[in-house]
């Protein structure tokens, strides 16, 4: 790595921090005791649960950092990151108000009007509010400038036109914050003339068509827009600011412990499953994949610190993400390797269950949110290899 390129600062997590992890800690146990939730791989893309949703809203562990007024709790980044932790890696199903909570909630509190985050930032604190990603098309995923949805201007807002795809969790969701063109590329660079518009999936014209998943679940869809009408007070920033709003957003998206936790539940109930039989080769994998698991908290963890002071480390953010996601899934491989004879299919126990959900879900995860190809390019451009 180049000197000084990258910054991942040590973060100390104090006592305050050891508080609200007992107390998160000792609330997941007793949703777990009482049924309130199974733990699943992944669960931050595949657990939807409204109802799980309203009990952290309630207990104030969403829109941590934002502003009272606004239905936040003016905590710290750190202290959000401890309460990520804990839902993760127990497998609590999290995955409805995640992209809300992560980076719409960030993008409005930044890039918002005064009505939009009065309106909905609340909302999203209490659990009670859901938003999809609109950016990938169907010819248009790593390459997103390319994309082709656009808004004609009209009097008193926008009328919309085009398909997005992959958009998870849109058939629950009741906004999709959509990047399109509102000004075609030949006025400027290919970067110019995209904006960002909060849209109410509720509108006429919107449809929206489930795509089966390899699990066979409905996870994401296929939206369309058809002459949807997008008042412009639901302009989100300013209109043709959209790409330099859009990066700003996926440094929240690509450095959270989502990004090396997916299967963490598989690795801890495959210790128990080992249990006993634990030897040398069993310990050294386990070795191996925790100390790989510290260095990756330690870098996202820096790049948590570098967003609360307002900076936009998209290149430490697409390093966390590239090597969490190949951790993740050099977890499953492992585990595999040491618990050769497991099923596939729905297991009763809690490991077949888990290691089942993370075969299926986690392959994704070097793609969702800008493949691992992608990242490495962002990477070797910030180097000046490229
Ligand atoms: C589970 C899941 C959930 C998703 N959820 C959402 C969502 O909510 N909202 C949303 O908007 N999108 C979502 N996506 C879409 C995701 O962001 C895109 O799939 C991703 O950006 C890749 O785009 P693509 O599928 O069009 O592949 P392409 O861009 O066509 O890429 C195809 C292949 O070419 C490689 N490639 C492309 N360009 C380059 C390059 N410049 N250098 C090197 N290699 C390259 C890629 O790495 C890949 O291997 C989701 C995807 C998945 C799998």
């Amino acid at each position: 790595m180049a000197d000084g390129k990258f910054r991942f600062p040590a973060v100390e997590l104090g006592p305050e921090a050891t508080e609200l992890r007992r107390e998160v800690r000792a609330f997941l146990a007793e949703e777990l005791r009482t049924g309130g939730f199974k733990p699943i791989a992944d669960s931050w893309t595949a657990g939807m649960s409204p109802e799980f949703s309203r009990k952290l809203g309630a207990r104030g562990w969403l829109g941590m950092m934002w502003p009272k007024k606004y239905g936040g709790h003016e905590r710290t980044a750190l202290d959000r990151y401890v309460v990520t932790e804990e839902l993760l890696t127990a497998g609590a199903p999290v995955a409805m108000h995640w992209i809300a909570d992560r980076q719409s909630g960030p993008l409005l509190l930044r890039f918002g009007t005064e009505k939009q985050r009065e309106e909905i930032l609340p909302r999203i604190a209490r659990g009670e509010c859901y938003f999809a990603i609109g950016m990938s098309e169907p010819d248009s995923g790593s390459d997103l400038a390319s994309l082709r949805t656009a808004a004609k201007k009209v009097d008193g807002g926008w009328v919309v036109n085009g398909r997005k795809i992959w958009s998870s969790g849109a058939h629950l969701c009741h906004y999709m914050i959509t990047l399109v063109r509102t000004a075609p590329k030949e006025d400027g660079g290919r970067h110019d003339g995209l904006s960002q518009f909060l849209i109410d999936l509720k509108s006429p014209g919107v449809s929206i068509r489930p795509i089966k998943n390899i699990a066979g679940d409905s996870h994401f869809n296929e939206t369309v827009f058809d002459e949807v009408s997008v008042p412009d007070e639901m302009v989100v920033g300013k209109i043709g600011d959209g790409w330099r709003q859009v990066v700003s957003e996926l440094a929240y998206e690509r450095s959270g412990p989502e990004r090396f936790l997916s299967t963490f539940v598989v690795m801890r109930e495959g210790l128990r499953e080992i249990g006993a039989d634990a030897d040398a080769r069993s310990d050294e994998a386990f070795g191996r994949l925790a100390a790989r698991l510290k260095t990756l908290r330690r870098m996202s963890l820096g790049v948590g610190s570098l967003l609360q002071q307002g900076q936009s480390p998209v290149t430490e953010a697409a390093l966390v993400k590239d090597i969490g996601t190949r951790y993740e899934r050099e977890v499953l491989e492992e585990m595999r390797r040491l618990l050769p004879a497991r099923p596939l299919g729905q297991s009763p126990d809690p490991y077949g269950s888990v290691l089942r959900d993370g075969i299926l879900y986690v392959p994704s995860a070097t793609i969702r949110g800008g493949t691992n190809e992608v990242l490495k390019g962002i990477v070797a451009r910030e180097l000046g290899l490229r």
